[in-house]
Protein backbone atom coordinates (compact mmCIF):
# COMPACT_ATOMS: atom_id res chain seq x y z
CA UNK A 1 0.00 0.00 0.00
CA UNK A 2 1.06 3.69 -1.15
CA UNK A 3 0.06 6.58 0.92
CA UNK A 4 0.83 9.73 2.70
CA UNK A 5 -0.07 10.95 6.32
CA UNK A 6 -2.37 7.56 6.64
CA UNK A 7 -4.13 8.47 3.84
CA UNK A 8 -3.70 5.43 1.06
CA UNK A 9 -3.21 6.52 -2.30
CA UNK A 10 -3.16 3.08 -4.22
CA UNK A 11 -2.42 -0.29 -3.45
CA UNK A 12 0.12 -2.30 -5.73
CA UNK A 13 -0.04 -6.00 -5.84
CA UNK A 14 3.51 -7.30 -7.28
CA UNK A 15 2.62 -10.66 -9.40
CA UNK A 16 5.64 -13.59 -9.34
CA UNK A 17 5.68 -15.91 -11.47
CA UNK A 18 5.54 -19.48 -10.46
CA UNK A 19 9.51 -21.00 -10.29
CA UNK A 20 8.05 -24.32 -11.16
CA UNK A 21 5.75 -23.90 -13.97
CA UNK A 22 6.80 -22.78 -17.72
CA UNK A 23 5.16 -19.90 -19.17
CA UNK A 24 2.12 -20.85 -21.69
CA UNK A 25 2.55 -19.34 -25.36
CA UNK A 26 -0.19 -16.55 -25.37
CA UNK A 27 -1.38 -17.97 -29.23
CA UNK A 28 -1.89 -21.38 -28.37
CA UNK A 29 -1.90 -21.77 -24.69
CA UNK A 30 0.58 -24.03 -24.67
CA UNK A 31 3.69 -24.61 -21.78
CA UNK A 32 6.28 -23.27 -23.56
CA UNK A 33 10.48 -23.02 -22.66
CA UNK A 34 11.12 -19.58 -21.36
CA UNK A 35 13.20 -16.86 -23.21
CA UNK A 36 13.95 -13.55 -21.39
CA UNK A 37 11.48 -11.42 -19.65
CA UNK A 38 10.31 -7.96 -20.24
CA UNK A 39 10.30 -4.41 -17.80
CA UNK A 40 7.61 -4.52 -15.20
CA UNK A 41 3.98 -3.11 -16.33
CA UNK A 42 0.97 -2.09 -14.29
CA UNK A 43 -3.16 -3.32 -14.76
CA UNK A 44 -5.53 -1.30 -13.21
CA UNK A 45 -7.95 -3.80 -10.71
CA UNK A 46 -11.02 -3.58 -8.79
CA UNK A 47 -10.76 -1.15 -6.04
CA UNK A 48 -10.43 -2.58 -3.01
CA UNK A 49 -11.92 -0.86 0.01
CA UNK A 50 -12.49 1.88 -2.56
CA UNK A 51 -8.36 2.50 -2.47
CA UNK A 52 -7.28 2.39 -6.16
CA UNK A 53 -5.18 -0.70 -6.80
CA UNK A 54 -2.89 -2.06 -9.16
CA UNK A 55 -1.23 -5.23 -10.34
CA UNK A 56 2.41 -5.22 -10.98
CA UNK A 57 4.56 -8.14 -13.11
CA UNK A 58 6.77 -8.05 -15.59
CA UNK A 59 5.75 -10.95 -18.58
CA UNK A 60 8.12 -13.42 -19.36
CA UNK A 61 8.50 -14.30 -22.97
CA UNK A 62 8.54 -17.58 -23.97
CA UNK A 63 9.94 -19.83 -27.39
CA UNK A 64 6.81 -21.63 -28.26
CA UNK A 65 7.92 -24.76 -30.52
CA UNK A 66 4.75 -23.36 -33.26
CA UNK A 67 4.98 -19.57 -32.64
CA UNK A 68 8.42 -18.83 -31.68
CA UNK A 69 9.26 -16.16 -29.20
CA UNK A 70 5.89 -14.88 -27.85
CA UNK A 71 5.11 -12.94 -24.60
CA UNK A 72 3.49 -15.85 -22.24
CA UNK A 73 -0.40 -15.90 -21.20
CA UNK A 74 -1.25 -13.55 -18.71
CA UNK A 75 -4.70 -14.73 -17.45
CA UNK A 76 -5.82 -11.52 -15.85
CA UNK A 77 -5.38 -9.13 -18.76
CA UNK A 78 -6.41 -9.14 -22.76
CA UNK A 79 -3.99 -7.72 -25.22
CA UNK A 80 -2.28 -4.48 -24.42
CA UNK A 81 -4.99 -2.74 -22.07
CA UNK A 82 -3.41 -1.51 -18.87
CA UNK A 83 -6.81 -2.69 -17.45
CA UNK A 84 -7.20 -5.80 -15.81
CA UNK A 85 -9.99 -8.34 -17.58
CA UNK A 86 -11.86 -8.60 -14.24
CA UNK A 87 -11.77 -4.12 -13.90
CA UNK A 88 -12.91 -3.89 -17.05
CA UNK A 89 -16.30 -6.28 -16.75
CA UNK A 90 -16.44 -4.57 -13.20
CA UNK A 91 -16.77 -1.27 -14.78
CA UNK A 92 -18.62 -2.70 -17.85
CA UNK A 93 -21.37 -3.84 -15.74
CA UNK A 94 -21.30 -0.60 -13.67
CA UNK A 95 -22.01 1.34 -16.83
CA UNK A 96 -25.23 -0.51 -17.31
CA UNK A 97 -26.77 0.88 -13.92
CA UNK A 98 -24.45 4.31 -14.15
CA UNK A 99 -24.10 7.07 -16.71
CA UNK A 100 -20.09 6.14 -18.05
CA UNK A 101 -19.04 9.30 -16.59
CA UNK A 102 -20.58 8.41 -12.86
CA UNK A 103 -19.26 5.10 -13.20
CA UNK A 104 -15.54 6.76 -13.84
CA UNK A 105 -16.55 9.28 -11.19
CA UNK A 106 -17.45 6.64 -8.29
CA UNK A 107 -14.48 3.92 -9.21
CA UNK A 108 -11.61 6.85 -10.04
CA UNK A 109 -10.76 6.15 -13.43
CA UNK A 110 -11.33 8.43 -16.31
CA UNK A 111 -14.24 8.27 -18.86
CA UNK A 112 -12.05 6.63 -21.39
CA UNK A 113 -11.07 4.24 -19.28
CA UNK A 114 -14.75 2.99 -19.24
CA UNK A 115 -15.35 3.15 -22.54
CA UNK A 116 -12.66 0.85 -23.39
CA UNK A 117 -13.69 -0.95 -20.98
CA UNK A 118 -17.24 -1.20 -22.17
CA UNK A 119 -16.11 -1.77 -25.75
CA UNK A 120 -14.14 -5.14 -24.97
CA UNK A 121 -17.21 -6.40 -23.19
CA UNK A 122 -19.38 -5.58 -26.00
CA UNK A 123 -17.11 -7.18 -28.30
CA UNK A 124 -16.40 -10.20 -26.66
CA UNK A 125 -20.32 -10.61 -26.66
CA UNK A 126 -21.02 -9.65 -29.89
CA UNK A 127 -18.24 -12.58 -31.08
CA UNK A 128 -20.06 -15.26 -28.53
CA UNK A 129 -23.24 -14.58 -29.01
CA UNK A 130 -26.17 -17.03 -30.48
CA UNK A 131 -27.84 -16.22 -33.36
CA UNK A 132 -29.94 -20.07 -34.34
CA UNK A 133 -33.11 -18.56 -32.85
CA UNK A 134 -33.12 -15.84 -34.77
CA UNK A 135 -36.82 -15.99 -36.88
CA UNK A 136 -38.32 -12.66 -36.68
CA UNK A 137 -36.87 -9.78 -37.09
CA UNK A 138 -38.07 -6.13 -36.69
CA UNK A 139 -36.05 -3.29 -38.73
CA UNK A 140 -37.08 0.17 -37.81
CA UNK A 141 -35.52 3.50 -38.13
CA UNK A 142 -34.51 5.87 -35.05
CA UNK A 143 -33.91 9.54 -34.78
CA UNK A 144 -30.68 10.62 -33.51
CA UNK A 145 -29.27 13.80 -32.50
CA UNK A 146 -30.08 17.17 -33.83
CA UNK A 147 -31.58 17.79 -37.34
CA UNK A 148 -32.63 15.98 -40.34
CA UNK A 149 -29.24 15.30 -42.23
CA UNK A 150 -29.06 11.53 -43.29
CA UNK A 151 -26.85 10.64 -40.22
CA UNK A 152 -29.08 11.32 -37.58
CA UNK A 153 -31.15 8.34 -38.58
CA UNK A 154 -30.22 4.94 -37.19
CA UNK A 155 -31.17 2.03 -38.77
CA UNK A 156 -32.10 -1.15 -35.98
CA UNK A 157 -32.31 -4.23 -36.56
CA UNK A 158 -33.90 -6.28 -33.76
CA UNK A 159 -35.17 -9.91 -32.81
CA UNK A 160 -38.69 -10.03 -31.92
CA UNK A 161 -38.88 -13.43 -31.12
CA UNK A 162 -40.97 -13.99 -28.30
CA UNK A 163 -38.73 -16.01 -26.00
CA UNK A 164 -35.65 -13.03 -26.74
CA UNK A 165 -35.85 -9.60 -27.90
CA UNK A 166 -33.07 -8.02 -28.04
CA UNK A 167 -30.89 -5.76 -30.62
CA UNK A 168 -29.29 -7.72 -33.11
CA UNK A 169 -27.61 -4.95 -35.23
CA UNK A 170 -27.41 -0.66 -35.46
CA UNK A 171 -25.96 1.34 -38.33
CA UNK A 172 -25.78 4.78 -39.79
CA UNK A 173 -28.18 6.11 -41.66
CA UNK A 174 -32.01 4.56 -43.27
CA UNK A 175 -30.84 3.92 -46.39
CA UNK A 176 -30.94 0.55 -48.83
CA UNK A 177 -27.10 0.01 -48.28
CA UNK A 178 -27.55 0.70 -44.66
CA UNK A 179 -29.55 -2.12 -44.17
CA UNK A 180 -28.17 -4.53 -46.80
CA UNK A 181 -24.66 -3.75 -44.51
CA UNK A 182 -27.13 -5.17 -41.61
CA UNK A 183 -28.01 -8.06 -43.06
CA UNK A 184 -25.30 -9.26 -44.50
CA UNK A 185 -23.68 -8.64 -41.08
CA UNK A 186 -26.35 -11.16 -39.37
CA UNK A 187 -25.21 -13.86 -42.05
CA UNK A 188 -26.85 -15.65 -44.83
CA UNK A 189 -27.76 -18.70 -42.20
CA UNK A 190 -29.70 -16.36 -40.41
CA UNK A 191 -31.07 -14.56 -43.13
CA UNK A 192 -32.67 -18.36 -44.54
CA UNK A 193 -33.91 -18.71 -41.42
CA UNK A 194 -36.14 -15.72 -41.06
CA UNK A 195 -40.22 -16.54 -41.04
CA UNK A 196 -41.04 -12.80 -40.14
CA UNK A 197 -39.62 -8.85 -40.29
CA UNK A 198 -41.50 -6.50 -39.55
CA UNK A 199 -41.11 -2.95 -40.08
CA UNK A 200 -42.59 0.18 -41.26
CA UNK A 201 -43.72 1.59 -44.96
CA UNK A 202 -40.20 3.12 -45.81
CA UNK A 203 -39.53 2.46 -49.32
CA UNK A 204 -35.71 1.04 -48.61
CA UNK A 205 -36.57 -0.98 -46.41
CA UNK A 206 -39.37 -2.61 -48.28
CA UNK A 207 -36.95 -2.91 -51.33
CA UNK A 208 -34.32 -4.31 -49.04
CA UNK A 209 -36.98 -6.51 -47.24
CA UNK A 210 -38.20 -8.33 -50.34
CA UNK A 211 -35.08 -8.77 -52.20
CA UNK A 212 -33.02 -10.21 -49.62
CA UNK A 213 -35.53 -12.01 -47.14
CA UNK A 214 -38.39 -12.89 -49.64
CA UNK A 215 -39.68 -16.00 -48.26
CA UNK A 216 -40.45 -14.45 -44.89
CA UNK A 217 -43.91 -12.87 -44.06
CA UNK A 218 -43.41 -9.32 -44.25
CA UNK A 219 -45.95 -7.72 -41.63
CA UNK A 220 -46.36 -3.56 -40.86
CA UNK A 221 -46.37 -3.58 -37.96
CA UNK A 222 -49.38 -1.73 -35.77
CA UNK A 223 -47.31 1.10 -33.93
CA UNK A 224 -46.46 2.43 -37.30
CA UNK A 225 -49.91 2.75 -38.85
CA UNK A 226 -51.04 4.15 -35.30
CA UNK A 227 -48.56 6.96 -35.77
CA UNK A 228 -49.06 7.85 -39.20
CA UNK A 229 -52.51 8.23 -38.36
CA UNK A 230 -51.82 9.99 -35.20
CA UNK A 231 -49.51 12.62 -37.38
CA UNK A 232 -52.01 12.82 -39.66
CA UNK A 233 -54.94 14.25 -37.25
CA UNK A 234 -52.12 16.55 -35.51
CA UNK A 235 -52.02 18.08 -39.29
CA UNK A 236 -55.44 18.08 -39.69
CA UNK A 237 -55.76 19.90 -36.07
CA UNK A 238 -52.96 22.43 -36.70
CA UNK A 239 -54.14 23.55 -40.24
CA UNK A 240 -57.70 24.38 -38.75
CA UNK A 241 -56.52 25.77 -35.44
CA UNK A 242 -54.77 28.42 -37.63
CA UNK A 243 -57.65 28.77 -39.84
CA UNK A 244 -59.93 29.19 -36.95
CA UNK A 245 -58.74 31.70 -34.88
CA UNK A 246 -58.62 34.24 -38.04
CA UNK A 247 -62.20 33.93 -37.74
CA UNK A 248 -63.93 33.02 -34.64
CA UNK A 249 -62.00 32.72 -31.12
CA UNK A 250 -64.81 30.69 -29.68
CA UNK A 251 -64.28 28.07 -32.07
CA UNK A 252 -60.65 27.92 -31.57
CA UNK A 253 -60.72 27.22 -27.72
CA UNK A 254 -62.34 23.87 -28.62
CA UNK A 255 -58.83 22.76 -30.00
CA UNK A 256 -57.10 24.68 -27.19
CA UNK A 257 -55.06 22.26 -25.14
CA UNK A 258 -56.66 19.05 -27.40
CA UNK A 259 -53.45 18.08 -29.24
CA UNK A 260 -52.35 14.64 -26.56
CA UNK A 261 -56.11 14.16 -26.08
CA UNK A 262 -56.84 13.46 -29.45
CA UNK A 263 -53.56 11.43 -30.10
CA UNK A 264 -54.36 8.88 -27.41
CA UNK A 265 -56.71 6.04 -27.76
CA UNK A 266 -59.79 7.51 -27.50
CA UNK A 267 -61.29 4.60 -24.47
CA UNK A 268 -58.07 6.28 -22.94
CA UNK A 269 -58.92 9.62 -22.42
CA UNK A 270 -61.68 10.42 -19.04
CA UNK A 271 -62.76 12.87 -17.19
CA UNK A 272 -62.36 16.56 -17.67
CA UNK A 273 -60.76 15.96 -20.93
CA UNK A 274 -63.37 13.58 -22.06
CA UNK A 275 -66.06 16.15 -21.72
CA UNK A 276 -64.37 18.25 -23.86
CA UNK A 277 -63.43 15.88 -26.36
CA UNK A 278 -66.83 15.03 -26.46
CA UNK A 279 -67.77 18.49 -27.45
CA UNK A 280 -65.49 18.82 -30.10
CA UNK A 281 -66.23 15.33 -31.57
CA UNK A 282 -70.09 16.93 -31.46
CA UNK A 283 -68.72 20.12 -33.38
CA UNK A 284 -68.19 19.75 -36.98
CA UNK A 285 -64.91 20.82 -36.79
CA UNK A 286 -62.09 19.08 -39.60
CA UNK A 287 -60.48 17.82 -36.41
CA UNK A 288 -63.33 15.85 -35.33
CA UNK A 289 -63.81 13.69 -38.59
CA UNK A 290 -60.12 13.47 -38.61
CA UNK A 291 -60.06 12.12 -35.36
CA UNK A 292 -63.01 9.40 -35.98
CA UNK A 293 -61.28 8.09 -38.91
CA UNK A 294 -58.52 7.58 -37.10
CA UNK A 295 -60.71 5.46 -34.03
CA UNK A 296 -62.55 3.74 -36.61
CA UNK A 297 -59.15 2.48 -38.12
CA UNK A 298 -58.56 0.67 -34.83
CA UNK A 299 -60.87 -2.17 -35.27
CA UNK A 300 -58.81 -3.44 -38.23
CA UNK A 301 -56.56 -5.22 -35.82
CA UNK A 302 -59.69 -6.76 -34.12
CA UNK A 303 -60.60 -8.93 -37.23
CA UNK A 304 -59.55 -12.44 -37.60
CA UNK A 305 -59.81 -13.28 -41.07
CA UNK A 306 -57.88 -12.03 -43.39
CA UNK A 307 -60.66 -11.27 -45.55
CA UNK A 308 -62.95 -9.72 -43.54
CA UNK A 309 -59.60 -7.23 -42.54
CA UNK A 310 -59.48 -6.91 -45.96
CA UNK A 311 -62.81 -5.43 -46.82
CA UNK A 312 -62.52 -3.70 -43.60
CA UNK A 313 -59.77 -1.48 -45.33
CA UNK A 314 -61.14 -1.17 -48.18
CA UNK A 315 -64.09 0.83 -46.54
CA UNK A 316 -62.19 2.49 -44.38
CA UNK A 317 -60.03 4.02 -47.53
CA UNK A 318 -62.98 4.47 -49.24
CA UNK A 319 -64.82 6.86 -46.35
CA UNK A 320 -60.83 8.64 -45.63
CA UNK A 321 -60.87 9.09 -49.55
CA UNK A 322 -64.28 10.89 -49.38
CA UNK A 323 -63.51 13.15 -46.00
CA UNK A 324 -61.94 16.64 -47.72
CA UNK A 325 -59.23 15.81 -45.61
CA UNK A 326 -55.90 15.85 -47.48
CA UNK A 327 -53.43 14.23 -44.52
CA UNK A 328 -55.82 11.48 -43.92
CA UNK A 329 -56.16 10.75 -47.71
CA UNK A 330 -52.65 10.37 -47.76
CA UNK A 331 -52.51 7.57 -45.59
CA UNK A 332 -55.20 6.06 -46.90
CA UNK A 333 -53.18 5.95 -50.09
CA UNK A 334 -50.66 4.46 -48.27
CA UNK A 335 -52.35 1.93 -46.54
CA UNK A 336 -54.16 0.78 -50.01
CA UNK A 337 -50.39 0.86 -51.52
CA UNK A 338 -49.03 -1.65 -48.95
CA UNK A 339 -52.39 -3.67 -48.77
CA UNK A 340 -51.23 -6.86 -49.11
CA UNK A 341 -48.25 -6.34 -46.31
CA UNK A 342 -50.89 -5.18 -44.01
CA UNK A 343 -52.95 -8.04 -43.89
CA UNK A 344 -49.98 -10.36 -43.41
CA UNK A 345 -50.70 -9.08 -40.48
CA UNK A 346 -53.26 -11.42 -39.67
CA UNK A 347 -51.36 -14.06 -41.62
CA UNK A 348 -48.84 -13.55 -38.70
CA UNK A 349 -51.69 -14.02 -36.30
CA UNK A 350 -50.25 -14.66 -32.94
CA UNK A 351 -46.71 -15.20 -33.90
CA UNK A 352 -45.49 -11.62 -33.98
CA UNK A 353 -46.69 -9.36 -30.45
CA UNK A 354 -47.74 -5.71 -31.28
CA UNK A 355 -45.57 -3.42 -29.50
CA UNK A 356 -42.39 -5.05 -29.59
CA UNK A 357 -40.85 -2.91 -32.02
CA UNK A 358 -42.02 0.27 -29.70
CA UNK A 359 -41.13 -1.25 -26.43
CA UNK A 360 -37.55 -1.37 -28.24
CA UNK A 361 -37.34 1.87 -29.34
CA UNK A 362 -38.28 3.89 -26.42
CA UNK A 363 -35.42 1.68 -24.59
CA UNK A 364 -33.11 2.76 -27.33
CA UNK A 365 -34.00 6.54 -26.57
CA UNK A 366 -33.51 6.55 -23.02
CA UNK A 367 -30.27 5.49 -24.29
CA UNK A 368 -29.84 8.19 -27.32
CA UNK A 369 -31.88 11.16 -25.54
CA UNK A 370 -30.64 10.98 -22.53
CA UNK A 371 -27.33 12.62 -22.51
CA UNK A 372 -24.82 9.53 -21.49
CA UNK A 373 -21.98 11.88 -22.40
CA UNK A 374 -21.23 9.92 -25.51
CA UNK A 375 -19.17 12.17 -27.39
CA UNK A 376 -19.23 9.20 -30.83
CA UNK A 377 -21.52 7.96 -32.74
CA UNK A 378 -19.07 5.20 -31.99
CA UNK A 379 -19.29 5.55 -28.45
CA UNK A 380 -23.08 5.18 -28.36
CA UNK A 381 -23.21 2.30 -30.69
CA UNK A 382 -21.50 0.28 -28.28
CA UNK A 383 -23.87 1.78 -25.43
CA UNK A 384 -26.82 0.46 -27.70
CA UNK A 385 -25.63 -2.66 -27.99
CA UNK A 386 -24.77 -3.01 -24.22
CA UNK A 387 -27.75 -2.05 -22.88
CA UNK A 388 -29.75 -3.86 -25.32
CA UNK A 389 -28.13 -6.58 -26.94
CA UNK A 390 -28.48 -8.83 -24.39
CA UNK A 391 -25.12 -10.41 -24.56
CA UNK A 392 -22.94 -13.30 -23.40
CA UNK A 393 -20.57 -11.67 -20.82
CA UNK A 394 -17.08 -13.01 -20.50
CA UNK A 395 -15.97 -15.45 -17.66
CA UNK A 396 -14.02 -13.72 -14.56
CA UNK A 397 -12.65 -15.74 -11.88
CA UNK A 398 -13.47 -12.59 -9.44
CA UNK A 399 -17.31 -11.07 -9.80
CA UNK A 400 -17.67 -8.00 -8.19
CA UNK A 401 -21.17 -6.72 -8.96
ZN1 LIG B 1 2.25 -21.25 -29.42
Amino acid sequence: MHGRQGQPDFIEIRIAPHGGMRGRCSLCRQPAPGYDRLPERRWQFVPLWGIPTWYRYAPRRVECAAHGVVVELIPWSDGKRPVTCAMMGFLARWARRLSWRETAQVFQTSWESVYRSVEWFVQWGLAHRQLQGVEALGVDEIHWGHGLKADNFLTVIYQIDAPCRRLLWVGKRRSEATLRRGLKALGPEVIRRLRFVCSDMWKPYLNVIASEAGQALHVLDRFHITTHLNQAVDQVRRAESTRLREHSQQQAQKLKHMRWPLLRRGSRVRGRTRQKLDALLASKLATARAWELKETFSHFWRYQSVTWAGAFLDYWCYRAMRSRLEPMKKVARMLRTHEELLLNWFRAKGEISNGVVEGLNNKIRVVTRRSYGFRTYEAMEIALYHTLGRLPEPESTHRFC
